[in-house]
């Protein structure tokens, strides 16, 4: 029985939240999210020429992501280089981002995002997707939508919102349900699933996600506001 959390949080209760957008003045577009011990940065470059012209599109914009952890990002140090997992992170990165961004606006160009994990505690790839997507907003792309992401899952018999890697870990067993969600569209980007849950606790899991990613999207545009209000005093 997982009947309290390690860190005293809710079942349905965030880690603590930053967000900030334009900390990288070099890009075009760029994003700081923390959530908890959980920080990703990303910098978005474009739309400009394609490279390699090779995978050129004639009717969009093509989206290059690369996702990697920072050496430091967690305790013994990550092997730096891009590894399977960072390719996967950074596939399914770009396939939310092409549902969010109007790529159909930018044919025959290229956006480059990149995200960085400065520190990891769980949760990194929706982390990095939510900032991610806030770069893109930041950069002044066309969106459909803000993208607004959060693990969900179980641990032991409890659903539980935004899992720690201490949760992660539990011996009791663990489900981890990484979902993003285009808010405004109803609308789910990235849905995954390590572990396995029965229909009904997948049920409650997706639906404590969405309200968690709901939280999650009133802080993304607040901290866009406030980037906007600011350049316009200055
Ligand atoms: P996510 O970060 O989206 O939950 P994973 O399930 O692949 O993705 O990873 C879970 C967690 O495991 C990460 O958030 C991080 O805390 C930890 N982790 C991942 N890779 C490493 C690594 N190379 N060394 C130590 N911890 C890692």
């Amino acid at each position: 029985m997982y009947e309290e959390r390690f860190d005293k949080r809710k079942f349905d209760e965030l880690r603590p939240i930053e967000a900030e957008t334009g900390i990288i003045p070099n890009a075009d577009g760029s994003a700081r999210f923390r959530i908890g011990n959980t920080e990703a940065i990303a910098a978005v470059y474009g739309p400009t020429e394609v490279k390699p012209k090779h995978l050129e599109k004639l009717d969009r914009a093509v989206i290059m992501c690369k996702y990697d952890m920072m050496s430091f990002s967690v305790p013994d140090r990550a092997k730096p280089g891009v590894d399977r997992r960072d390719m996967e992170i950074g596939e399914v990165i770009t396939n939310a981002l092409n549902r969010a961004v109007m790529v159909e606006e930018f044919p025959k160009s290229m956006i480059g995002v990149y995200v960085y994990v400065t520190q990891a505690d769980a949760g990194t790839r929706c982390a990095s997707l939510t900032a991610a997507s806030m770069a893109c907003a930041d950069a002044g792309l066309p969106m459909r939508d803000l993208i607004a992401a959060v693990a969900a899952g179980t641990v032991g018999d409890s659903v539980v919102l935004d899992l720690t890697k201490e949760e992660e870990d539990y011996e009791g067993g663990t489900t981890d349900v990484p979902i993003a969600f285009l808010p405004s569209k109803n609308e789910i980007v990235l849905l995954q699933l390590d572990g396995a849950v029965s229909r009904e606790d997948m049920k409650k899991v997706i639906e404590v996600g969405k309200v968690g990613a709901l939280k999650i999207y009133e802080i993304e545009k607040e901290a866009l506001k406030r980037r906007f209000s600011n350049e316009s005093k200055s």
